[in-house]
This record gives structure tokens, C-alpha cells and sequence, in this order.
């Protein structure tokens, strides 16, 4: 904890996630004159490239692109601020929470809507579930320490890597990050260049080991050594978000967040709605969860408000 928890949070509700989820959850937190945050990327929601003609209302055939970009709109014209960057890392501090998004910042509130969606994270390589904990990993801040001093490498375009290869400098020896180009703040960029991490323009195409993973082959040829390949595609990964904060997820497969009717998670003060809920992923019922988890977070921040006087 290392933030001044005299002090009141900087927001009622964050939330984590600009699709439908999000931007529903948003507009009626705003509504309720909750001061709310979006983080994340519309490009990055399953319904920027989708095509939607199920949704109850809007007729014909309409864009997701079309439908977010409307969605912002709203979300901004009810008073919400959207900020294009992803979480990193997320924590509890006393009776609220902390979020560290990519520029380094670190904004708190006493409610978080989890709308993060659902991520693929594997590259589909030949040999690559086999090694799955013997060289081969899908979370940077649940295995780095077993690396500490190794030799390891980071695969993935979005926030998730550069903030693992950012972790990863501090505890291993040495560290790659293998991207085909990076879709981060120029801050993150900044602090890549400035770090002992190299960099390799690329694809990982080939995994080489038995029993461990002993290396890697790029798409051109290059071939690396390692100890440890982190598979960390898009952004931070909502479970492991959740999974720090103590939020229980599905039994079974642990792939969903776990909510109540009010979209309440085990953890007071966090929410979660749309596709990180689970099945049926549709626009319709990510929309629909995301206008409770508003709800119930602006009335939980406000009671946490009032409670500190
Ligand atoms: C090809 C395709 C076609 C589809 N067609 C239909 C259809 O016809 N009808 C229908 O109803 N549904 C359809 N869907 C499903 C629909 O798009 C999803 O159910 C819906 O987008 C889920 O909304 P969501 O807000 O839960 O998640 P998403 O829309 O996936 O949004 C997730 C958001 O979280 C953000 N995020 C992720 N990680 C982080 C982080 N660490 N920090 C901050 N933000 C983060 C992302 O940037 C993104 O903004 C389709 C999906 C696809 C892929």
C-alpha cells in the first residue's frame, strides 16, 4: 500500500473496460453523478470489427465501430472520463483500490467495474500446451520470481508485455521482448528504451525443448535461448486483475468472474459485467450487466463517500 488512504480516492467508480460493458456501466455510473473512469481501447472490444443485427432498438445492420463510437459519446456527454490506456496492475488500499495504468499513473476509487471482455491467449504453437509451466507461461507477476537472474522473453503487442518485460528487467538477467509492433502509451515506449530489455521485431514461430523449453525461433530464422517464454497478448488479462484483489472466479475453469444480481463480486466495492461474466457473449447481455454494474458501483461509492463524511 503506498497510497495516502487519509486522503478520498480520486474517483467514485474506474472501470475497467471501453466495450459495451463498460460504456453502459459508465453512462448510467455518470448518470448517477458518480465521477467515473474509463480505461481501455474501443478498438480492442469483440465488437469494434463485429456487424450487429440482434440488438433490440437499433435496425438493420450496424457496425461495432459505429455502435462504440456512439457509446463514447454518451458515456462522455453524461460526464464520464474515457482514458485510452490500459491497467496494469490493480490493488486494494484500505477502503478502496488502486489501478496502475501504462503511463505509470496510478488512479484510485472506491469502486471497480471489471468489463475487461474475454482474451485468447495462446499462440497455437506445436508443443506449446505440453510446456505450459516448464518454460512456458501465461502470467508475468504470477511466475517471474522463478526466473530471477534467468534468461527469459516476453511475446505479445499490447500493454500486457511491455508491462511484463518492464517487471521482468527488475528480476531477471536477461530479458527480450519479442513483438511484431507495440500498441502503447509513448510513456511505456519511453521507458521500454530506457530498460536493459531487447527488442526484436518478430513472430515467434517454432518452441524447441523436451522437458523445458530450451528455445525459440523467430518467423526469420533467429533462434533464443531461454529459460521461460511469457505468452502476454493484449492487455493485462482481467483474471489476473481479479485474481490479485481476491475475486473468486468460475470453479470449474476459471475463466469467468463470479457475480451476483447486482453484478457484485465476493470482493465489496468490485463489480463485473458483460463477456467476463461468461456465456451468452452478446452485446445484448454484456449492455444489460454493465447498466447494473454502474449502478451498483455508484451507490456503493457513495456510501463509502458518505461513510468517510
Ligand atoms: C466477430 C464477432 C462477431 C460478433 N457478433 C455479435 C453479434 O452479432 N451480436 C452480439 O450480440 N454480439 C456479437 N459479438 C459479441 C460481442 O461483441 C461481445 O459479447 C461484446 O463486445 C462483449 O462486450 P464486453 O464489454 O464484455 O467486452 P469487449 O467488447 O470485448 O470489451 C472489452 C474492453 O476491455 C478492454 N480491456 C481489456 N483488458 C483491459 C485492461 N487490462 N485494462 C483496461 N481495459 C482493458 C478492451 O480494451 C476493451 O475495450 C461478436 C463478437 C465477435 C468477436
Amino acid at each position: 500500500m503506498d497510497h495516502d488512504t487519509s486522503r478520498a480516492p480520486e474517483y467514485d467508480v474506474v472501470i475497467l473496460g471501453c466495450g459495451p460493458a463498460g460504456l453502459q456501466a459508465a453512462i448510467h455510473s455518470a448518470r448517477k453523478k458518480a465521477s467515473t473512469l474509463v480505461l481501455g481501447r474501443p478498438a480492442s472490444s469483440s465488437l469494434w470489427r463485429a456487424h450487429i443485427e440482434n440488438y433490440c432498438c437499433v435496425e438493420g445492420v450496424k457496425s461495432g465501430e459505429e455502435l462504440l463510437t456512439a457509446g463514447i459519446g454518451q458515456a462522455r456527454g453524461f460526464g464520464a472520463e474515457i482514458l485510452h490506456e490500459d491497467a496494469v496492475a490493480t490493488a486494494q488500499e484500505g477502503d478502496f483500490f488502486s489501478v496502475t495504468i501504462e503511463s505509470g499513473r496510478k488512479v484510485t476509487a472506491y469502486a471497480l467495474v471489471m468489463a475487461t471482455g474475454i482474451s485468447r491467449k495462446g499462440l497455437g504453437l506445436k508443443g506449446e500446451k505440453e510446456l505450459v509451466g516448464k518454460g512456458i507461461s501465461y502470467c508475468v507477476d504470477c511466475d517471474a520470481n522463478f526466473y530471477r537472474g534467468g534468461k527469459v522473453a516476453v511475446t505479445g503487442d499490447g500493454s500486457a508485455a511491455a508491462h511484463g518485460a518492464l517487471t521482468l528487467a527488475k528480476i531477471a538477467g536477461e530479458v527480450s521482448l519479442i513483438t511484431k509492433g507495440l500498441d502503447v502509451s509513448e510513456a511505456m515506449k519511453r521507458e521500454l528504451k530506457e530498460s536493459h530489455v531487447k527488442l526484436y521485431e518478430g513472430e515467434v514461430k517454432e518452441l524447441e525443448g523436451g522437458e523445458r523449453l530450451e528455445a525459440v525461433v523467430l518467423g526469420d530464422g533467429t533462434r533464443l535461448e531461454m529459460e521461460c517464454l511469457f505468452i502476454e497478448k493484449g492487455a493485462k488479462g482481467a483474471m489476473e486483475l481479479a485474481a490479485f484483489l481476491g475475486v473468486t472466479l468460475d470453479p470449474e475453469k476459471f475463466t469467468f468472474i463470479l457475480t451476483d444480481k447486482n453484478q457484485a463480486t465476493n470482493v465489496p466495492g468490485i463489480f463485473a459485467a458483460g463477456d467476463i461474466c461468461g456465456q451468452p457473449f452478446q452485446m445484448a447481455k454484456a449492455v444489460g450487466e454493465g447498466c447494473v454494474a454502474g449502478m451498483s458501483a455508484a451507490a456503493y461509492a457513495g456510501k463509502k463517500r458518505r461513510e468517510r463524511g
